[in-house]
């Protein structure tokens, strides 16, 4: 038994289809920037870029400023924003062309100090404005010392204003996402009114797209449709999942009414079970939530629940009545049997499943 049997699958024609369908809801002329952080949601994030890159996207988008740097040595050309960077990459973001995220006074003030040791002028910033996320970003409130701080410095150029909405794909909050797509309006007629149309702004991420098309703007950001999901169900069913995570049975054991299988003994049977062992556990990402019953898998078309607890390295399934052989191949999952489907109870989503697999976990590109 290796872990080499488990392998994430990572499907390019269903990552073309995606972005065909992303751009498919868009006006022509809005811009796409595709969103590559955290290993490209779990795949593989070079290879991503390269391919979204081939189909026209316009901006990539990494978390760190590691992972644009990562990018720009596997050559790409095309503009990265990085949504958390620190003052001290400064030379890693302007060596590499990488434009920050600027979304507080601190970093806006260290910013200006640093170019202007540097002698650098007109640097590109996108400015985070908070619009009820309460995560990260300028409060409106704070537009005019924004102005005075960039204006009196002259160091950076504003080329990009945005926003993230918090509940874009929640059907009950439709008023909330409406008053930020406000709040960002009124940010962004503000830099207008004083820099001009010189800077992209940009709002919706996945769901923001499939739902408010009156807040596409310049560009939209688009991450998790691009792999395949949504955040709802009209969503998903417009979507494939790129990533397929396969492995194989390793054993295969019957066992009697009364005995139980793995640590703890969380499970005991009531009746003759038929118990299979998948070389991957929660260390190649499927969390000890899910299991006891909380998620499924698919062994040769059927759905069988992952029993006791998820063990470091392996899983147990009952297969009782499923016809199948040690060494078969199974779907934890993928396109046939997608991440919401494995997740039974809905305890997640499939943005933490598909995030979690493990860099242990071998990536076959299709
Ligand atoms: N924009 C920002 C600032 C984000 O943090 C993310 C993802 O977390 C995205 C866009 C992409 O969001 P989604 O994956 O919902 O499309």
């Amino acid at each position: 038994m290796t872990t080499k049997e488990t392998r994430l699958i990572i499907d390019l024609k269903a990552l073309a289809e995606n972005y065909k369908t992303v751009k498919s809801q868009l006006k022509p002329e809005t811009k796409i920037m595709g969103v590559v952080k955290a290993f490209a949601y779990g795949t593989d994030s070079e290879i991503i870029a390269h391919k979204l890159v081939d189909y026209g996207v316009d901006y990539l988008a990494v978390a760190y400023t590691e992972e644009g740097v990562r990018l720009r040595n596997s050559g790409i050309q095309t503009p990265i924003l990085v949504f958390y960077p620190q003052i001290e990459e400064l030379s890693n973001l302007i060596d590499y062309r990488l434009t920050p995220s600027v979304y507080s006074f601190n970093f806006l003030i260290g910013l200006n100090k640093h170019l202007n040791e540097l002698e650098t002028i007109d640097f590109p910033i996108h400015l985070k404005i908070n619009t009820g996320l309460n995560r990260l970003g300028f409060d409106l409130d704070e537009l005019d010392e924004i102005y005075e701080e960039i204006q009196t410095n002259k160091r950076v150029k504003l080329s990009g204003l945005f926003s993230h909405l918090a509940a874009s794909g929640t059907a009950s909050q439709v008023d909330f996402t409406k008053q930020q797509i406000e709040k960002f309006q009124i940010a962004r007629q503000f830099f207008i009114h004083k820099f001009g149309e010189t800077f992209v702004s940009h709002l919706c991420n996945s769901s923001g797209i499939f739902n408010y098309p009156e807040a596409e703007f310049d560009m939209v950001r688009a991450g998790i449709a691009l792999y395949g999901y949504g955040n709802n169900e009209a969503e998903n069913a417009q979507l494939i999942p790129v990533s397929n995570l396969k492995t194989v049975i390793a054993q295969l054991r019957t066992i009697q009414k009364g005995e139980s299988v793995g640590y703890e003994r969380m499970f005991k049977t009531e009746k003759e079970a038929k118990i299979a062992t998948l070389p991957l556990g929660y260390t190649d990402g499927i969390a000890r939530q899910f299991g006891n019953g909380k998620a499924e898998i698919l062994v040769n078309g059927h759905k069988a629940p992952i029993v006791g607890n998820v063990c470091m390295d392996t899983l147990m399934v009952d297969v009782t009545g499923i016809d199948c052989q040690e060494g078969d191949d199974v779907t934890i999952f993928g396109k046939e049997h997608s991440a919401v489907s494995f997740d039974k109870f809905q305890q997640t989503i499939p943005y933490e499943i598909i995030t979690r697999i493990s860099q242990r976990v071998t990536r076959v590109i299709e």
